[in-house]
C-alpha cells in the first residue's frame, strides 16, 4: 500500500467543501454520475475508432446502490476506468487543484449567486459534502492492474492494488452522520429523477416489479374477467432504469411526430394534464451549440408564478430551471428544455447576461419563436386565431420588451374585435381607414378593454359604424403606447374616453337645439348640483338619440392610471395616485335635457339631474354602495 498527501496549499479544503453551498449538497450525485457517464462515453468513442483492442463496449449502464447497514452509497460504471498513474494524476492532482481553485474563487461569495455558480465546477470532490470517507476502485480498459484509492477527508490518501476484474470504476461513499438523508431510497430516487432523467447512459437504481400483460383470451371476455379476480397478474423483476437516454430533443425534428412531442411534454411535466398548444424544436450548431424543445402552454391573463418552467440542461445533465438571463424574459413563460454546452454556468448571473455567446443564444431563441409563430399564422390562420387568446400574453409581452420581436410580430400579431374578428395591424388599417380617420388625418383605433363594463359605449360607437377592438391584457396600455410610437399617425382611443361623436373628431358640427342663453342657464344649474370634485360638466350638441348624460374618462388620464397599476409610467403623482375625475358630457339635443331645463321647481329639476347622473354612472360601473342604495330608492319613488 502506498500513502501520500494531497498537495494542499489552503490549510485543508475538506471542511470548506463541506461548508460550501450548504443547500446544494445534493449536487454531488449529479457530479459523480456525470463522471461515470463521461467515462462510459469515452469508452464508446475509443471502441468506435478502434483504439481499444479487444474491448467489448456492450450495453453499459451505470448502477447506483444503497447499503443502509454499511451506510454506503455506491456508483458503479463500465467506463474507461483509471490506472494507478491516472488516479494520481486525475484525482490527486487535477481534480483536487480544480476543486481547490473553485473554492478559492467562490468561498467568499457566501452562496450569493450560487444559483448558477454552484452548479458546476466542484467535480469529484463534491463527494466530501456528504461523505466522511470516499473510496475509488477502478480498473482501466488498458492492460493494468486495478487500484483502490481511499481518503477520509484529510489531505492523506491511500493507494493500493485491488482485484477488481471488470473494467470500470466504482465510487464508494461512506455517508457522514449529518447526511443520512442520502441513505434513503426515496431521496436518491428524487435526485436521480431531478438531475439525471435524460442522461445518455442508462442508470439503474435497484429493481422494479413489472406486471406482464395477460395472455389474450379473445373468445370469452367474461372468462378473462373471472380469472382476473382469482389469479394475480404475472409479474417480473426488471432493472429499475430511471432515465430516458434518448429524449426527444436529442433527435431530429424529422424523426418526430406531434404525438412524440406531446408525450415528451408529459415526460417533462408529469403533473401537467393539459396538452401544449404547439412546440418549437430548436437545433443549431453554429456559432454555438444548442438543442431543445419549447412548448407554448395555455396561458391565462394572470402572470402569476408558474412552477413548471423551462429546464436547462448541459449535455443531457439537468442544471437548473431558472433560465433567467439565458432566455429572453418574455419567453420564460414557456415550458420545455434547452440543452447547450456553450452556456458558461460557473459564472454569476450578471456576467452571464453580458456574455456574447449567451446574448446570441437569446436572440436565436427569439428569432425561432417568431418564425414559428409566423408559419403557424401563414399555414393555419384559423387555428392561430383560435389559439390567440391563450398565447397573446407572451406575444404582447415580447412585443413590448424586445424590439426585434416587435418588428417581426407585425406579420402575425392579431388585433381581435369585440365581434371576434381578427386583424393584423395592416389589415385593420385598410379596413377602417375610410371611416376612422379624423379631420387631422390621424387613424383612430377604437378599443374596449371589457365587453360587459363598456357595453353602452361599445354600442354607441358601433352605431356610428366604427370597428372596436377588444384588448384586455394587463399590459395593453404599455403596448398601445409602443404601437403608436412605431406607426405613422395612429392613435388608440378607448370607447369610454369620450362620447361617440367625439371619439373621432370630424368637421361636421351638430346644430344645437338650445340657444346660447338656454345653455348658460342649464350650465349654471348643473354646476350647482353636480359635485365639482368628481365631474367636469361639458355641454355638447350631439345626436338627439344619444344618451343625455355620458361619463367619460380622457384617454390620457386613464392610461396614466393603468400604467401606475401595472408599473412604469406612474409615480409622477406620488404615493397618492390619481384623483377620481371624470367628464360629464350633457347632450343638449336630447329631449330629457330640454325637459330638465323646462321643469319649473328647482327641487324637481335637481331630482331629474341626479337620476340622470346616476344612470350615467351606472352604465360606467361607477355606482356602488350607499349611492347605489339611494339611487334605487329614488327610482322606486319616481315610478310610484
Ligand atoms: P472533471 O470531471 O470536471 O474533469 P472531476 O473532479 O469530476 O473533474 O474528475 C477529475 C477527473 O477524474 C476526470 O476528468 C476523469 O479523468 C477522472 N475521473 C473521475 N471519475 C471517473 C470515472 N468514474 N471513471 C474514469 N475517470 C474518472
Amino acid at each position: 500500500m502506498s500513502k501520500g498527501t494531497i498537495n494542499v496549499s489552503v490549510d485543508n479544503i475538506f471542511p470548506l467543501i463541506k461548508k460550501f453551498l450548504y443547500s446544494d449538497h445534493e449536487i454531488f450525485l449529479r457530479e459523480l454520475i456525470s463522471n461515470a457517464t463521461d467515462a462510459t462515453l469515452k469508452m464508446k468513442h475509443l471502441a468506435n475508432i478502434g483504439e481499444a483492442d479487444g474491448v467489448e463496449y456492450g450495453n453499459p449502464k451505470i448502477e447506483v446502490k444503497l447499503d443502509k447497514e454499511k451506510k454506503q452509497l455506491r456508483i458503479i460504471d463500465q467506463g474507461i476506468g483509471m490506472t494507478k498513474d491516472e488516479v494520481e494524476k486525475y484525482i490527486n492532482e487535477i481534480a483536487f487543484s480544480g476543486a481547490e481553485e473553485f473554492l478559492e474563487k467562490y468561498k467568499d461569495k457566501d452562496g450569493k449567486d450560487a444559483g448558477i455558480i454552484g452548479h458546476f465546477g466542484l467535480g469529484f470532490y463534491s463527494a466530501f459534502m456528504v461523505a466522511e470517507k470516499v473510496e475509488i476502485i477502478t480498473k482501466s480498459y488498458k492492460d493494468a492492474p486495478a487500484v483502490h484509492w481511499a481518503c477520509d477527508g484529510s489531505p492523506e490518501f491511500t493507494l493500493e492494488e485491488a482485484d477488481k476484474k471488470e473494467r470500470g470504476t466504482e465510487i464508494i461513499l461512506h455517508i457522514a452522520e449529518d447526511s443520512t438523508e442520502f441513505l434513503e431510497d426515496s431521496r436518491i430516487t428524487e435526485l436521480l429523477v431531478k438531475y439525471n432523467k435524460f442522461m445518455p447512459i442508462p442508470i439503474q437504481f435497484g429493481m422494479r416489479t413489472e406486471t406482464l400483460p395477460k395472455p389474450e383470451d379473445s373468445d370469452s371476455a367474461e372468462a378473462t374477467s373471472d380469472e382476473g379476480k382469482d389469479e394475480p397478474a404475472p409479474t417480473v423483476e426488471v432493472d429499475n432504469i430511471i432515465n430516458n437516454p434518448n429524449p426527444a430533443w436529442t433527435k431530429q425534428p424529422t424523426e418526430l411526430e406531434d404525438k412524440d412531442y406531446n408525450e415528451f411534454y408529459r415526460e417533462l411535466y408529469p403533473m401537467q394534464f393539459e396538452e401544449p398548444l404547439f412546440h418549437i424544436h430548436l437545433n443549431v450548431d453554429y456559432p454555438f451549440n444548442l438543442t431543445g424543445i419549447l412548448y407554448f402552454p395555455k396561458m391565462s391573463n394572470d402572470m402569476s408564478i408558474q412552477k413548471d418552467k423551462i429546464q436547462l440542461y448541459q449535455n443531457q445533465v439537468f442544471v437548473t430551471d431558472n433560465v433567467e438571463g439565458i432566455v429572453p424574459e418574455f419567453l420564460t413563460m414557456l415550458r420545455g428544455v434547452i440543452d447547450s454546452p456553450d452556456i458558461p454556468l460557473n459564472v454569476s448571473r450578471s456576467y452571464l447576461q453580458a456574455d456574447g455567446a449567451v446574448k446570441k443564444i437569446a436572440s436565436y431563441i427569439t428569432r425561432k419563436v417568431a418564425d414559428k409563430l409566423k408559419s403557424l399564422f401563414n399555414n393555419d390562420r384559423e387555428g392561430f386565431e383560435k389559439k390567440w387568446n391563450d398565447i397573446k400574453i407572451v406575444i404582447e409581452y415580447g412585443m413590448l420588451t424586445e424590439d426585434k420581436f416587435f418588428e417581426k410580430s407585425k406579420d402575425f400579431a392579431l388585433y381581435p374585435t369585440v365581434d371576434n374578428a381578427f386583424y393584423t395591424f395592416s389589415e385593420l388599417r385598410e379596413k377602417i381607414e375610410k371611416t376612422q380617420t379624423d379631420k387631422d388625418g390621424n387613424l383612430v383605433v377604437l378599443y374596449a378593454s371589457n365587453k360587459e363594463e363598456q357595453h353602452s359605449y361599445i354600442e354607441a360607437a358601433k352605431e356610428k359604424g366604427y370597428e372596436i377592438l377588444l384588448l384586455d391584457s394587463p399590459i395593453v396600455t404599455h403596448l398601445l403606447q409602443k404601437v403608436e410610437g412605431s406607426e405613422e399617425k395612429v392613435s388608440f382611443v378607448r370607447v369610454d374616453s369620450d362620447h361617440a361623436e367625439n371619439l373621432i373628431k370630424k368637421d361636421d358640427a351638430q346644430i344645437s337645439k338650445l340657444s346660447d342663453e338656454e345653455k348658460e342657464t342649464l350650465k349654471t344649474f348643473l354646476d350647482g348640483v353636480i359635485p365639482k370634485e368628481k365631474f367636469t360638466v361639458q355641454l355638447e350638441a350631439m345626436d338627439s338619440n344619444a344618451n343625455p348624460f355620458i361619463i367619460t374618462e380622457p384617454e390620457f388620464m386613464r392610461r396614466m392610471k393603468d400604467m401606475q397599476k401595472t408599473g412604469g409610467g406612474g409615480g409622477m403623482f406620488g404615493m397618492g395616485g390619481f384623483p377620481e375625475m371624470y367628464n360629464l358630457i350633457v347632450n343638449t339635443n336630447n329631449e330629457l335635457v330640454s325637459e330638465i331645463l323646462n321643469t319649473k321647481t328647482d327641487k324637481k329639476k335637481e331630482r331629474l339631474v341626479n337620476q340622470a347622473l346616476d344612470l350615467a354612472r351606472l352604465s360606467k360601473n361607477l355606482l356602488k354602495g350607499e349611492e347605489l342604495t339611494a339611487f334605487i330608492k329614488r327610482s322606486y319613488e319616481m315610478i310610484k
